[in-house]
């Protein structure tokens, strides 16, 4: 039988937001069987807080945000990748603003923090989310083809006509030591005159080669260059374990991924949650 798991202690992150570029806070905090992952803005009155489910992810061009009627936070998707890939189930992410820290734009100060906090196994038994049968979502060129599977499997495949990137696949098969090995480390990406245009419309203020990977029309402009030549399929993997998130359980099937983002993910999970002939609920033995 797999158990749902918590952390065994509160722990905080400190940095700034990529878009307003000022401080930002976040602390991770255990929560009881059955919660489920929640977000908390607790600089606001009554401390609101919503579980994280995709009829609450807002925004999806760039970055996937959770939000309600009060409140809301943006780019949680690099923290859910991390909570997701130590299989997680209840806890709180507590913030006092309306984002979390950016971090090097990889999942890594959330995973440091989480294996620092330390994961605690509970009593109740681990639901999981099981494809019963084959369907695909598209949306122009791009799509994403779902099969059952007795695990989670991702498949990914980015095309940019950039120098730098081009064509790039790769197949993760999701484990905690395959995130961290292969995953983890994979910064977020942007073109110089993306970034110059957001930030003149007030975006992207906390945007720098210290939290993303910058390229003009045709180099990387980081100093340290790449962490792996392809970093940007391994970060797309990395933001669609964290958009996974939002399903609300832990997911048991192969995805083959060609140009996907934030936006047809989400499109994706709510299908799922809309066709319940879709998949079963299950609860796993160790077998
Ligand atoms: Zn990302």
């Amino acid at each position: 039988m797999f158990f749902q798991n918590t952390i065994k202690s509160s722990v905080e992150i400190n940095g700034i937001g990529l878009h307003t570029g000022k401080e930002a806070f976040l602390a991770f905090h255990p929560a009881p069987e059955n919660t489920g992952i929640h977000i908390q803005r607790s600089d606001l009155p009554n401390k609101p807080s919503l579980p994280v489910k995709a009829k609450h992810v807002q925004a999806t061009q760039m970055a996937t945000t959770i939000g309600g009627d009060f409140f809301r936070v943006s780019t949680v998707e690099h923290c859910l990748s991390a909570v997701t890939a130590l299989q997680i189930d209840n806890i709180i992410l507590e913030v006092r603003g309306p984002e979390i820290p950016v971090g090097d734009g990889s999942a890594q100060i959330f995973w440091d923090a989480l294996n620092n906090a330390g994961i605690q196994q509970q009593n109740q038994p681990k639901k999981f989310v099981f494809i019963k049968e084959p369907f695909e979502i598209s949306d122009g060129d791009k799509w994403v083809k779902v099969k059952p599977y007795n695990g989670l499997k991702i498949d990914c495949i980015i095309d940019f006509e950039h120098p730098s990137i081009g064509l790039q696949k790769m197949s993760l098969e999701l484990t905690a030591e395959n995130f961290k090995n292969q995953i983890l480390k994979a910064r977020t990406f942007g073109f110089l005159k993306d970034v110059e245009a957001l930030k003149a419309a007030g975006l992207a203020l906390g945007g720098s080669l210290d939290n993303a990977i910058v390229m003009d029309d045709s180099s990387v402009l980081n100093p340290g260059g790449l962490r792996f030549e392809d970093e940007f399929v391994r970060h797309k993997i990395l933001d669609a374990i964290g958009d996974l998130a939002t399903l609300g359980m832990p997911i048991l099937a192969h995805f083959e991924m060609y140009k996907s983002g934030h936006d047809l993910l989400n499109k994706l999970i709510k299908k799922i949650l809309a066709n319940p002939n879709l998949y079963k609920e299950v609860e796993l033995g160790e077998a």
